[in-house]
């Protein structure tokens, strides 16, 4: 066996420095170039990505650069390379079995009647993963060898690459039961089925010229899986004397990212397995873990979720640490994939200079690793001039202007800032909202055409004044509202059509953030965020969505809905500070949109949403840790939404289904109506409400806006029946799964018009 590179990286982002990737398959999806471009033009971002990992200094022939493309999403790809797909998607087949690309996009999309698999967050990270469905019968066979190509392109091109593919625990891990399956099927009593495809595969891997395969496992570390730590880490042992034992293989990294390795550690130190990662930002260094001697350790020393530049010296006292666990060797990586990522502070020209002296991002990162490789082969001396360097910008970052802001710490916070009235007296004070039985609303956003976003570029580069772009918004959010009033909605919105996304309009208008030009991060599929950078003390210079929620509301007589994004959301979608605890960020943040909320109220918006979607997102992966979050995240929200008057409706959404996992969270935010996504699962959630004896007003979202689809009247009004069936009537809503902003017009008008008249007949017979 070669032995461990001294640096590496878990993985890289994926979408190109320009959203290269993104731009080749929605040309692809939409028609506009063939599967020849769309390959050729991932080819060339692999190899540049190659390419660029070498010149800063990755071994070009080691396995210290990871493969770890995906056209669209990691965990999918695992799901396709073995073969574990759902029925309703098998006559994509070629002929020899195969699942070619087309396919495995119509998998990640749906088409026509077939739903997509469902998405949801990849541990605590706002990366969305395709949730695989594997059931009893699920055959697992080698489907798609694109991993193996990758690696037999980087040969021919000169690399020795290594290979990334999510492990088999936690791909059933993560798994659902399949449509069919048995009450009690558990996905991961399939393992000992599964585990010869992924030794084929290995195989198949070494044959390509792979040295060393890096098995992703994050799933050992989480305990907010079904599945039990102990259970996961007996299947993990399982797995690993399997795929160990077999002959035929590379090398076996196995990385479990995201937290503590905890428990897990002597499991995988028992394996035989040649590496171990360990994530040494969320986690910590253990006293002492048996049975390391023959093994390389990778410490993941560098920070792959946030882009500080960091305490590089504190980075090289963790791997010091690791050495004396007694194992054969000692790495240096990062904590995670840098997917979590941008990939290049040099791409930002407009940054302050001083804030750019602070970060770091992927290839700033990757060059990190190297420094501390080079100082774990030739002695910290030789690195001292860099680990000088970046204590220096910490220190200037401590005591920049901006960071501690007087005015915001003064301001001086009691318990009843975290309270409104009573839930009965609220309820009574929004009798006068005169609102019908299965109120009719949407989540917020309406689509944002081309001409929205060309509208917007422009305004941005300066080729329109700015009354020109207000003119042309104006035009758009009234158009908005005669659509909605058109189609019969109760409860109006203005469309955001002036917010590029959700935290960044937020961050733009408030002190204490800067925005990026290209920091993009891929949040699932080909979806791209921007996160904000939140560097120092947050404060409102002046109201913020005040003027575009009272010209909508003085545009009809319905109700309009303000919108507001959550302190958690702005925080979790954001690069935040990591100077202060994440509370008292998110107490100044709260204390500006509480601010916001009584200047709505005073210009007469009368229901007020505030959306956390990233409530569950930042949920810490270990039990232990979650009483605090849950706490400090709440009292955030609450000391935004505190000062309603209770005749006042707050609302919220969130984004997900999983909502018996946040209910105690959901309730004690208190608000009075909460949205929550639920038409991929089905309507699941709606036995999780009434089983949990939740009896504030609930939307479970009766359309599914991540898909094309539109879903016909009578799908709504099944969702909707089986909603009425387990709730009481008084407390449901009826609204789409989450924002319209990524669909077209088309199909989002077809859509509501089903989902009114779904609502129409429904309200019929209740
Ligand atoms: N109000 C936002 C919208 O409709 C909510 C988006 C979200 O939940 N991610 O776009
Ligand atoms: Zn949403």
């Amino acid at each position: 066996m070669s032995g461990f590179p001294e640096g590496t990286i878990l993985g890289y982002p994926r979408i190109g420095r320009r959203r290269e990737l993104k731009k080749a398959v929605e040309a692809f999806w939409a028609g506009r170039s063939d599967l020849a471009q769309l390959e050729a033009t991932a080819a060339e971002l692999r190899a540049a990505t190659r390419e660029r990992l070498a010149s800063l200094g990755l071994g070009r022939a080691d396995s210290a650069i990871p493969e770890s493309f995906s056209f669209y999403d990691q965990v999918l790809d695992a799901a396709v390379a073995v073969g574990a797909i759902p029925a309703r998607f098998e006559d994509l087949r070629a002929a020899d079995g195969k699942i070619g690309l087309p396919a495995y996009f119509t998998i990640a999309r749906g088409e026509g009647d077939r739903a997509p698999l469902e998405m949801t967050k990849w541990f605590d990270s706002n990366y969305h993963y395709l949730v695989p469905e594997i059931g009893p019968d699920t055959s697992f066979s080698l489907s798609d060898d694109r991993l193996v190509r990758d690696v037999a392109e980087g040969v021919a091109a000169g690399f020795v690459t290594r290979p990334v593919i999510v492990g088999p625990v936690t791909l059933l891990a993560l798994a659902k039961a399949a449509d069919g399956a048995p009450d009690d099927f558990d996905p991961l009593s399939r393992l000992d089925d599964l585990l010869p495809v992924y030794v084929e595969l290995l195989a198949a891997l070494k044959d390509a010229g792979a040295e060393w395969v890096q098995l992703d496992e994050p799933a050992l570390v989480s305990e907010s899986l079904p599945a039990s730590v102990a259970q996961l880490a007996d299947a993990a042992a399982r797995a690993l004397a399997v795929l160990g034992g077999s002959s035929d293989r590379p090398s076996i990294l196995v990385a479990a990212p995201y937290a503590d390795l905890g428990e897990v550690f002597p499991v995988l130190a028992a394996a035989p397995i040649e590496a171990i990662a360990v994530d040494l930002v969320r986690g910590g260094v253990p006293a002492q873990v048996p049975g390391l001697e023959g093994k390389a350790l990778v410490g993941g020393a560098i920070d792959g979720h946030n882009i500080w530049r960091g305490d590089l010296a504190a980075a090289a006292d963790k791997l010091e640490a690791l050495g004396g666990l007694g194992a054969a060797s000692v790495s240096a990586s990062t904590s995670t994939s840098l997917l979590h990522v941008p990939h290049d502070v040099d791409d930002e020209t407009k940054l302050d200079a001083r804030l750019v002296s602070w970060l770091a991002f992927a290839d700033q990162k990757v060059a990190q690793v190297v420094t501390l490789a080079r100082g774990l082969a030739e002695g910290r001396s030789a690195i001292a001039a860099e680990l000088d360097a970046a204590s220096a910008a910490l220190a200037d970052r401590l005591s920049a202007p901006g960071v501690r802001d007087g005015a915001v710490r003064d301001r001086a916070l009691t318990d009843a800032d975290f309270s409104r009235a009573s839930y009965e007296e609220r309820e009574a004070a929004q009798e006068a909202l005169g609102l019908p039985a299965l109120p009719l609303t949407t989540i917020g956003s309406f689509p944002q055409t081309g001409d929205i976003r060309q509208a917007r570029a422009r305004f941005t580069k300066g080729e329109i004044p700015v009354e020109d772009y207000e003119e042309f918004l104006r035009r758009e959010v009234a158009s908005v509202v005669s659509l909605q009033e058109d189609l019969g909605l109760d409860v109006l919105v203005h469309g955001e059509p002036e917010r590029n996304d959700m935290v960044q309009y937020f961050a733009e208008n408030l002190d204490g953030f800067d925005v990026t030009e290209n920091g993009w991060v891929q949040s699932y599929g080909s979806r791209a965020t921007r996160p904000s950078i939140l560097w120092g003390d947050v404060s409102r210079p002046a109201p913020i969505t005040v003027g575009w929620s009272t010209y909508a509301q003085s545009l009809t007589t319905a109700h309009m809905k303000g919108m507001l994004t959550g302190p958690v959301t702005i925080l979790a979608w954001s690069f935040v500070r990591d100077d202060q605890p994440l509370a008292e960020t998110a107490n100044q943040v709260a204390l500006a949109l509480r601010d916001e909320i009584a200047d709505l109220e005073a210009a007469g918006i009368a229901i007020i949403q505030v959306d956390e979607p990233a409530l569950r997102e930042l949920l810490p992966l270990k039990k232990a840790d979650q009483p605090e979050y849950l706490q400090w995240s709440v009292d955030s929200f609450r000391l935004a939404t505190g000062g309603a008057a209770s005749g006042t409706q707050v609302h919220t959404h969130l984004c997900y289904s999983e909502f018996g996992v946040v209910i105690d969270a959901i309730r004690a935010l208190d608000a009075d109506v909460t949205s929550i996504e639920a038409a991929r699962s089905r309507m699941e959630v709606v036995a999780d409400v009434a089983e949990s004896g939740f009896d504030h007003g609930i939307g479970p979202g009766v359309y599914d806006i991540h898909s094309p689809r539109v879903p016909s009247v009578e799908e709504v009004e099944a969702l909707l029946r089986r909603a009425v069936d387990e709730i009481p009537l008084r407390q449901l809503w009826v609204n789409p799964d989450c924002g319209l902003k990524t669909r077209g017009y088309d199909e989002t008008v077809a859509s509501l018009r089903n989902i009114v008249e779904a609502t129409r007949r429904v309200r019929e017979d209740v």
